[in-house]
């Protein structure tokens, strides 16, 4: 009798994954094969179907915001509060402690800098992971953008969630603690700090539930279909590299998205 086939191996995701999916699927199947390209002999061959019908918006619901606090203003730790995980794979994050209160965890460094919940198959790195006094880790991502005005109606937010959300599950996995919340830390690097600020993404039931769900729709999802908009494209590296057959707009560069997340719908 013939054995059973074994199972595939869960498609390895990562927050940023995510947020590329929940932007433009096609985006994401790109960005996956541009890796790919370069650290095998053969690149994966894209999922996306030639005849595929570009779709109006992404086909991942929207994950749960009525909670998100918004903070205008700079972000202040409190002298019992302690870096426990800094990504040095980042070169512009901002000092957010003095050297005293810097006490880098080495359970951070056991998947070598990633932070991976196995069971889920996801991994990634959020920037920092700040330990609140003795309570609490929360994940704290760095956007060198200001903090718009209108949170809630700001495109690019949903995005800044999408990312915090799969932080937080990373650090609870690998700490066994749920984060009460992720932070998203808005700079304004461009506008020295005038408009700084940061958003609390809470992590509970709902938005873990969410989690799970959006992993299962990514990896269930057998066409990938693109998003083709303006707002999506300007920022989209694979068209960047004249991958994307799809595009309704030109590559603008890094900084295209964060402009164009501050814009009216
Ligand atoms: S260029 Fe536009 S449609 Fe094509 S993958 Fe990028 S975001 Fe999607």
């Amino acid at each position: 009798m013939l054995a059973p086939p074994a199972a595939l191996p869960a498609e390895h995701l990562t927050p940023h994954d995510l947020v590329a999916y929940f932007r433009c699927p096609h985006e994401m199947e790109l960005e996956k094969a541009r890796k790919a390209r370069g650290t095998g002999p053969v690149a994966p061959p894209v999922r996306t179907p030639a005849d595929v019908v570009p779709l109006h918006r992404s086909p991942l619901l929207a994950p749960p915001v009525g909670a998100v606090r918004v903070n205008p203003g700079r972000i202040a730790f409190g002298p019992s509060d302690r870096l426990v995980y800094e990504d040095e794979g980042e070169d512009d994050l901002p000092v957010l402690f003095p050297t005293e209160q810097v006490a880098l965890d080495p359970r951070f460094r056991v998947g070598r800098e990633n932070l991976i919940d196995s069971s889920l198959g996801l991994a990634g790195r959020p920037d920092f992971v700040v330990a609140l006094g003795t309570r609490s880790l929360v994940p704290v991502e760095y956007k060198e953008t200001h903090l718009f005005i209108g949170y809630h109606e700001a495109h690019g937010r949903l995005f800044d969630t999408v990312q915090a959300i799969a932080q937080c599950q990373l650090v609870e996995t690998v700490f066994g603690r749920r984060p009460p919340y992720g932070i998203v830390l808005y700079g304004d690097a461009a506008g020295s700090g005038e408009h700084e600020g940061w958003v609390e993404v809470p992590f509970g039931d709902p938005e873990a539930a969410w989690l799970r769900y959006a992993l299962r729709q990514i990896r269930d999802d057998a066409i990938r279909a693109p998003v083709p908009a303006e707002r999506n494209c300007g920022g989209c590296e694979p068209n960047g590299e004249g991958m994307c057959r799809y595009a309704a707009a030109r590559y603008e560069g890094p900084h295209h998205r964060a402009w164009m997340a501050g814009q009216p719908r």
